[in-house]
């Protein structure tokens, strides 16, 4: 089989994604600005029953900061950033509530922010991932589930236990750490792996040694991505990783004939989630060097531009449907049917 989908969206070798739990409309002054001066998309973990209220949950390091509105959230899609559902209250997700923290807080959240909330993200600690929380999760129509267990995501993972990499000054003990800014990144680049981090709010001085980062730790955690990502990463909103993970997972490729003339695919869909509203997929088809004269792919019959990425591997990214029609031909072929 000479087509294969790629891990990550654009051919990318690994994938960089933050989240700030709480939704602070601080964010609006301390990160923001830094996202839109690299380009980095970022994603808020939102508390469904707190939308536009000053915070004020038990003894909070964030009490009287203030939760996002529609507008702040709304703000923010329009960024290409993206919302998750942190619960309707932030408190312990119990069986008889998971109607309202996990299936009433996603509709009250699209609502607010007016785009789909296709993950959760649990409050508090991992408690909120155990087995009655992920159900509903699925029975809601999510995507997928985040948790707050530091390690990297890998291709190959189901989304029901996404890993998040705390970006703070220091972890709470007994195993205290310091501030790294290229936590995980290396593992990252040798695995293809998928790294998501997470912070709060960063302000001046981190509001917590043990939750946050400083607006500089974060700055520098940013550039520290950029310089050794180069051209391998691909910084990326969750949803749309999430999107691109769940579209690959459930499509595969049939041959329907490789001759010396061309060689034509198909792409099926096989339990393809609703939730994942973006199809986009990115391929890559080997095809002898003849044929890479003028690296184009043909479509559903349509020819397309591809990058050749390297001798002989044409790389396509396409919104993908099931039984659409991929194809390399020999030049000369291009009207072949
Ligand atoms: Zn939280």
């Amino acid at each position: 089989m000479s087509l294969r989908i790629c891990d990550w969206k654009y051919g990318k070798r690994w994938v960089y994604s933050v989240t700030y739990d709480e939704a602070l409309e601080e964010l609006h002054r301390f990160a923001v600005p830094h996202h839109e001066e690299l380009g980095i998309p970022g994603h808020v973990e939102a508390v469904a029953g707190h939308i536009g209220k000053v915070r004020q949950l038990g003894s909070s390091s964030y009490n009287g900061y203030h939760h996002m509105g529609p507008d702040g959230l709304r703000d923010l899609i329009a960024r290409g950033w993206g919302v998750g559902n942190h619960t309707w209250d932030h408190e312990l997700v119990r069986p008889d509530t998971v109607g309202r923290d996990i299936g009433e807080a996603k509709r009250v959240l699209e609502d607010a922010c007016g785009a789909p909330v296709p993950l959760y993200c649990a409050s508090g600690d991992n408690s909120n991932m155990s087995d009655h929380v992920l159900a509903a999760c699925r029975k809601y129509g999510y995507l997928g589930a985040m948790s707050i267990t530091d390690a990297l995501n890998l291709p190959g993972d189901e989304l029901f236990w996404l890993n998040r990499t705390a970006l703070h000054e220091q972890y709470y003990g007994p195993f205290f750490s310091d501030y790294d800014p290229y936590r995980n990144i290396r593992y990252a680049q040798e695995r293809g792996g998928w790294i998501i981090d997470y912070c709060h709010c960063p302000l001046e001085q981190a509001v917590h040694p043990n939750k946050d980062c400083s607006e500089a730790h974060l700055r520098l955690r940013f550039e520290t991505v950029l310089a050794e990502g180069g051209d391998a990463v691909w910084c990326a909103n969750p949803n749309e990783v999430a999107y691109y993970h769940a579209t690959r997972r459930h499509t595969h490729v049939e041959a329907l004939r490789e001759t010396g003339l061309e060689r034509v695919y198909v792409l099926r869909f096989g339990g393809m989630p609703d939730a994942a509203v973006c199809r986009a997929l990115t391929l890559e088809v080997d095809a002898p060097a003849a044929w890479c004269r003028e690296a184009a792919v043909w479509v559903d019959g349509a020819r397309r531009n591809a990058e050749l990425v390297r001798p002989r591997l044409l790389r396509i990214t396409v919104d993908a449907a099931d039984g659409m029609e991929i194809a390399v031909r020999a030049p000369g072929k291009e009207h072949a049917e």
